[in-house]
């Protein structure tokens, strides 16, 4: 007969280390159940990597901008008895994304497939509008074969999933073309250069390379297709609304509560040491921080056999906040400036460590509605934030220098001037979140996902430690706010599973 894991009597709580999404979802799935929770974060906020910060007084989201999947929070909600609309406010946008190449040539994508056909059509031609929506069917089938047999599963083996629907199963599983990269099938979609630089762009949401990326990957236009919301307050008060809720849950949340060790005794986890010295008891934990801080010792040698090293970073960035005026280009809220040569932005980052000349730049207008004729006044200010990919080692400050200029360059190039006269921009770059997220040198979404196997490295949620289990970014079933989310609930699902509590 098989024991449980851990001693469901104890009467030790479950800690989860960390506040962003996955440790946040974590905690309120286990809050839900009735398990005393502790959650210990070394920040003073909730969020992590979606954080908030103030230029002249403004608080403007700095990590992640767009809100997609907005289920995985209805679901996370529902299974709290709870109605996430009851607890914060989503506005569906229309236009999903502005772009624009050379300054000159601009497409927006909508949330409607016909209106987003119109603009193809304008902007391209009518066969690309076909191909569009031929595209848009094929994404489709895409993330509904992933949807509940990868994303929401614990993770699975790649065997295993082919085998799971039988011979339909398997024409299915060879349809989301793991073995071609996304780059070379968006070759076959699209005639227009400029469409296939648009939809390789969303490799780089989980951090990867279109070049290396399978074409799998082709679902998250699907997912942005399929919604993109706006979140009054901005995203961060998503995650303080999980925060307030695991609290009105009977959840205990501790800030500026840093863990420098996992207590370990005969290979079972037992508590964590915190950095003030404290030391807490604990049922079982789960690890919200960058897996590579267990593998590589941060968190005391013995937890370092917790997972493998991953031997490949994913994407870091060079971001930009500013409360500043624009002119010349009107922005929408979520804009892209292309840059000319893709294979130069990436091969440069992966292969060199080292940035392209005029990189791709993404800009949220934070004061923007959702719809493609949003406007601010003429001299307004408003808030900003710009991204660029980069490569995750650290930088020197002439580097990130030079990185400013060449967003800034792009931004000028394509017609947008930003004035930001009173000086006040915050930049951060990967040495910056390297040390907000301690061993991930910067690498902002865990492991990419290069390869067909890409999606199968990441480590489960099960740790190779009793009582000890993982959950964010860096973990099944991979980086970005929805799928952390669902990292979290994967983790106290699997928890509850070894302690035969009812799902
Ligand atoms: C600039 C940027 C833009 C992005 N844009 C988007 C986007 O538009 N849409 C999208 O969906 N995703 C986006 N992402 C990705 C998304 O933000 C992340 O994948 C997701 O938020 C990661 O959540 P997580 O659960 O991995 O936790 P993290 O955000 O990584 O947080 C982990 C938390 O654990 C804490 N912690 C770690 N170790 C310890 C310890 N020892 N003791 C105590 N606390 C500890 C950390 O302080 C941190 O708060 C973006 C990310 C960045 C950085």
């Amino acid at each position: 007969m098989n024991t449980p894991n851990i001693n469901p009597a104890s009467k030790d709580p479950v800690i989860v280390i960390g506040a962003g999404m996955g440790g946040l979802a974590a905690a309120m799935s286990l809050a839900a159940k009735k398990i005393p929770v502790i959650l210990l974060e070394r920040h003073a906020t909730p969020g992590g990597k979606m954080r908030q910060l103030y230029v002249a007084g403004q608080a403007i989201d700095s990590g992640p901008t767009v809100f997609t999947m907005r289920w995985v929070f209805q679901n996370l909600f529902a299974q709290a008895g709870l109605k996430l609309e009851e607890h914060l406010t989503l506005d569906k946008a229309d236009l999903l994304a502005r772009h624009s190449w050379h300054g000159s040539e601009s497409l927006d994508l909508f949330a409607n497939l016909g209106q987003s056909m119109q603009a193809i059509s304008e902007f391209a031609g009518d066969a690309e509008a076909d191909n569009y929506q031929r595209f848009a069917r094929k994404t489709e089938t895409v993330f509904n074969t992933l949807d509940n047999s990868f994303m929401r599963a614990q993770r699975p083996n790649p065997i295993a999933l082919s085998l799971q629907g039988g011979l339909r199963g398997m024409i299915d599983m060879a349809n989301t073309q793991p073995f071609v990269s996304l780059w070379n099938s968006l070759a076959k979609d699209f005639q227009d250069p400029r469409l296939r630089q648009l939809f390789a762009r969303y490799a780089t949401y989980c951090g990867s390379s279109p070049f290396k990326a399978p074409a799998t990957l082709m679902l998250i236009a699907h997912v942005e297709k399929a919604g993109v919301w706006m979140v009054q307050g901005g995203m961060h008060a998503l995650a303080r609304t999980l925060a307030d809720t695991v609290v009105s849950m009977g959840g205990d949340i501790r800030y500026e509560s840093g863990v420098r060790r996992l207590a370990i005794d005969h290979k079972r986890i037992t508590g964590v040491e915190l950095e003030n010295g404290e030391v807490i008891n604990a049922s079982a934990v789960i690890f919200n921080g960058d897996t590579q801080a267990l593998s590589k010792g941060l968190l005391g040698h013995e937890a370092s056999v917790a997972c493998s090293q991953r031997t490949e970073p994913s994407l870091s960035a060079v971001t930009r906040c500013q409360y500043a005026t624009t002119s010349g280009y009107e922005l929408a809220h979520h804009t892209v400036f292309f840059g000319d040569d893709y294979a130069d932005e990436f091969d440069k980052i992966f292969e060199k460590s080292d940035m392209t000349d005029n990189p791709t730049v993404y800009v949220c207008a934070q004061d923007r509605s959702g719809s493609a004729n949003t406007k601010v006044e003429q001299g307004q200010y408003e808030r900003l934030f710009s991204l660029v990919n980069a490569p995750a080692h650290p930088m020197s400050e002439a580097e990130r220098t030079e990185a400013v200029e060449k967003m800034q360059q792009t931004l000028t190039t394509q017609g947008l001037e930003i004035d930001d006269e009173q000086g006040k921009s915050i930049v951060t770059g990967p040495g910056q979140f390297g040390r907000l997220f301690p061993a991930s040198d910067g690498a902002l979404y865990g492991r990419p996902t290069h390869g067909w196997m890409g999606s199968f490295k990441r480590p489960g949620s099960k740790s190779q430690i009793q009582g000890l289990y993982l959950c964010g970014g860096s973990v099944h079933p991979g980086a970005g706010v929805p799928m952390a989310t669902l990292s979290g609930q994967l983790a106290a699902q699997r928890l509850c599973k070894d302690w035969r509590i009812d799902q």
